[in-house]
C-alpha cells in the first residue's frame, strides 16, 4: 500500500492535456486534489476492491489514483479522442481499466463508485447537471468536483434523486494558464467534493 503523499507524487508524474479544448472545459485535476479526493474515498471503503466509474475522464488522473489504490476495476469515459489517446499511455502499465469512448449519456453501467471531476457547466450549460445525474443512476456513492458556488443546486439535485449530501470538501483548485483569456499565470478558484450517498 502507498501513503497519501506518494499518491500524490505518483499523480503528479503523469501526462496532461497537451492542447486542452476549451469547449470540453478540460481542466485537469490538480494531482494534489486528486490525491485528496482518493484517499478520502479509500478511507470510505469505496476504493479498494470496488468496480469505478470515471466520468469525463480526461487524461485519466482520477482513474490511475483508484487503481494505484487496489480498485477491482476502473471505467473511463470520455468523449474526447485525444484525451482517450493521452489516459490510454498513461494507464499502460496498470491492468483492470476499461476504456468507454463516448458520450457520458451513453453509458450505463452500475458501479460501486463515482468519482469524477466533470466539466463545471460554464462553456455547455447544465453539462455539470447531466453529469451527476448519470452519477446517481449507475452508482449509491459519489465523489464529485464542482464549484463549491454550486452548493445549493447540488444539495436540491442529490434530494429530488433520493440522495445526500455526506460530506462536502473544500479546495483552492490552481487553474493554469492554459487558454489566452487567462491572465494570471496561475488562477485559484473554489472547487470542492461532493461526497453523495443513496438514502436507504
Ligand atoms: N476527469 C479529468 C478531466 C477533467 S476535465 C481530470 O480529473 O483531470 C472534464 C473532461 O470531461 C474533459 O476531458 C472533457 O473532454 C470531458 N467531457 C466533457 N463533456 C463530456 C461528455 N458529454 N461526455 C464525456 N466526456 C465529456
Amino acid at each position: 500500500m502507498i501513503s497519501k503523499s506518494k499518491l500524490a507524487i505518483e499523480l503528479s508524474n503523469i501526462k496532461t492535456f497537451l492542447q486542452p479544448d476549451l469547449r470540453l472545459e478540460q481542466y485537469p485535476t490538480d494531482s494534489e486534489i486528486a490525491a485528496g479526493v482518493i484517499w478520502k474515498a479509500y478511507l470510505n471503503g469505496d476504493i479498494k476492491g470496488k468496480i469505478i466509474a470515471d466520468l469525463g475522464s480526461g487524461t485519466g488522473i482520477l482513474s490511475y489514483g483508484c487503481l494505484l489504490l487496489d480498485a477491482k476495476k476502473v471505467y473511463l469515459i470520455e468523449k474526447e479522442k485525444l484525451a482517450n489517446h493521452i489516459a490510454k499511455e498513461n494507464l499502460s502499465p496498470l491492468k483492470n481499466r476499461e476504456f468507454f469512448e463516448g458520450d457520458v449519456s451513453q453509458f450505463n453501467k452500475k458501479v460501486d463508485t463515482v468519482i469524477q471531476n466533470p466539466p463545471f457547466g460554464t462553456k455547455t450549460r447544465h453539462i455539470d447537471k447531466i453529469f451527476l445525474k448519470k452519477a446517481m443512476q449507475i452508482s449509491d456513492k459519489i465523489y464529485s468536483l464542482h464549484k463549491t458556488s454550486t452548493k445549493d443546486f447540488i444539495a436540491r439535485l442529490a434530494e429530488k434523486n433520493s440522495f445526500k449530501v455526506r460530506e462536502i470538501i473544500n479546495f483552492n483548485y490552481p487553474i493554469k494558464q492554459a487558454f489566452p483569456f487567462h491572465k494570471k499565470p496561475i488562477e485559484r478558484i473554489k472547487v470542492s467534493c461532493f461526497i453523495l450517498e443513496k438514502k436507504i
